[in-house]
């Protein structure tokens, strides 16, 4: 029997650096020909002599996906190399028609960035060598919870190159090469600009992994170079993982988990594999370095091949390209197009709406979520900050679990800004009470359009106000406990919840709880 992770990371340390692919999907054209890029499709339709390998054809770089680079590595806190340049990386494989695939070596655009990520995990929270960053630099503040902590992940390198074909193996056993009978090649994606993510191996923990991928998609989704869909394989992870006793100071074997095409598989496959390698050293055995495969319907990770090294691909400067010399002001220029970034943006919630971390913290995590917050508060006018707490409240809670529920995003949601901006105004001005709102928004959410106040019109859900009656309501349920108010009138003063409880009783909850509280005082003081 395999013990369990958390057994495991008593006694060792896990080591995990990401090779992190991503499609420039916002590039719209291939890497080095006019072809579009596209997801799907009829078999080689977006094809041309370029990224077919044709004899004689030529590159031509397409400047927005080398753009979109440096602005990923700024984003990312990374330095632009003053000068870089494409190599050939030479092997033979049918998805690659040329035979090489143009891509970067010692010179890539980017290199030396870091990226702060959070975790909050029961357990495996394994950082025993780590000084905590100063979150608050980053207008951060964490849960104080035990639990969670931050950590920065350091970023070797980001370079640009090009995506191969896509081979369709038939006959085997899940559309793997081994077994199959025939192979088909579709090269609609060859050539498409691909942006390879390089990090230290500053990760502890499957957590860790998925947060640090997490994190870079929220990123490249927030300035916009990719839909970052791990399914069509957009972002694709090659995970590097070996382990070491604790307290070891050299890293023990790697072996690569190639091609984790989720966010599960990525953490599943590495908890596998720390176990594995594990159980292996324990037991006297060597851990080979090698690529392996996750299966994940087996669930478990199987040798593929042995590692090759940088010399079996006889990397040499790509020849038909002139090296890139980046000049400060063209730098500058491709810096001034960022945008908020995720940690900023929430940052911002917190300072300037008064939010609470971890609402703030939900929203910034789900870019459509943050632009419907911002389109209500927008609507909100004046009343912004008055109401953006609640909004939000509103947003966390019973929005996300309606669209859960649902199964569709905030954009397609039948309950637009507008709305939650008149419920939460309704409750804010004491028309209807939170509770009540909840059954508002339930019938908010069943019919497109529907407006929160006709909504408390039609069921007369009006909160009971009125003093006189309210009065009336008192008297009858202080006359009914004359043993609790005389309790209540010798100090036991928690017992004004015992008669607001009563009240909201008699009147179904439509009471206002501030009216009743104020009444009962002034009632129940001798
Ligand atoms: P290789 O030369 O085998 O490709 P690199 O040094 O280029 O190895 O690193 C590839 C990835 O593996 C990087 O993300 C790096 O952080 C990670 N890595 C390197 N050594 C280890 C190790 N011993 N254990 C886990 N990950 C490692
Ligand atoms: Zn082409
Ligand atoms: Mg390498």
């Amino acid at each position: 029997m395999a013990k369990e992770l958390t057994d495991v990371l008593r006694d060792w340390e896990a080591v995990i650096g990401l090779e992190i692919h991503t499609e420039i999907t916002a590039a719209r054209t291939k890497m080095f020909c006019g072809c579009a890029v596209a997801f799907g499709g009829e078999p080689n339709t977006r094809v041309c002599p370029v990224c077919l390998g044709m004899p004689g054809a030529l590159p031509v770089p397409n400047e927005a996906a080398v753009q979109w680079t440096v602005l990923a590595g700024l984003a990312t806190g990374c330095a632009i190399a003053p000068w870089s340049q494409f190599h050939r990386k030479n092997y033979f494989y049918p998805d690659m028609p040329k035979d090489y695939q143009i891509s970067q070596y010692d010179k890539p655009f980017c290199e030396s960035g870091s990226v702060l990520i959070e975790v909050d995990e029961d357990g495996v929270a394994e950082r025993v060598d780590r000084a905590q960053p100063d979150v608050a630099d980053a207008g951060l503040q964490l849960a104080a919870d035990g639990k969670t902590y931050a950590t920065t992940i350091g970023i070797t390198r980001i370079h640009l190159e090009e995506d191969t074909g896509k081979m369709v193996h038939l006959g085997g056993s899940e559309g793997r090469i081994a077994g199959a009978v025939n192979s088909l090649v579709d090269f609609n994606r060859a050539g498409t600009p691909l942006m390879e993510l390089v990090s230290e191996p500053d990760l502890r923990t499957p957590e860790e992994a998925r947060r640090f991928v997490q994190k870079l998609r929220l990123i490249w989704q927030a300035i916009g170079i990719s839909d970052g869909n791990m399914e069509e394989g957009s972002m694709r992870v090659d995970a590097n993982v070996s382990v070491r006793r604790r307290g070891e100071v050299e890293f023990g074997t790697k072996a690569e988990l190639k091609n984790m095409n989720s966010f599960k598989a990525l953490h599943d496959g590495l908890v596998y594999e720390i176990v594995r390698q594990a159980a292996l050293l324990e037991s006297g055995g060597r851990v080979v370095q090698e690529t392996r495969h996750w299966d994940a319907t087996k669930k478990v990770t199987s040798a593929l091949r042995s590692k090759e090294e940088a010399h079996d691909y006889r990397y040499f400067p790509e020849p038909d390209m002139v090296p890139f010399e980046f000049s400060s002001e063209y730098v500058q220029r491709i810096r001034e197009r960022l945008p908020e970034l995720p940690d900023a943006r929430r940052a911002r919630y917190v300072r300037d709406w008064g939010l609470p971390t971890f609402d703030a913290a939900v929203l910034t995590a789900d870019l459509e979520l943050a632009a419907y917050f911002e389109e209500a508060l927008e609507l909100a006018g004046s009343r912004a900050s008055e109401l953006a707490a609640e909004v939000a409240k509103l947003l966390v809670n019973d929005l996300r679990a309606y669209l859960n529920a649902a199964g569709v995003g905030p954009v397609d949601s039948v309950v637009r800004p507008a709305g939650v901006v008149e419920l939460v105004a309704l409750v804010d001005g004491g028309t209807i009470s939170g509770k009540q709102a909840k059954e508002v928004f339930a019938a908010m959410c069943g019919e497109a359009g529907a407006s929160p106040a006709e909504i408390v019109e039609k069921r007369g859900m009006r909160q009971l106000s009125d003093t006189s009656q309210l009065a009336t309501v008192i008297d009858g349920i202080v006359a009914a406990h004359p043993d609790k108010v005389e309790a209540y009138r010798g100090g036991k003063a928690g017992l004004i919840g015992f008669f607001v409880g009563q009240v909201m009783r008699e009147t179904g909850g439509q009471a206002n709880p501030q009216v009743v509280n104020e009444l009962l005082q002034e009632r129940l003081t001798p």
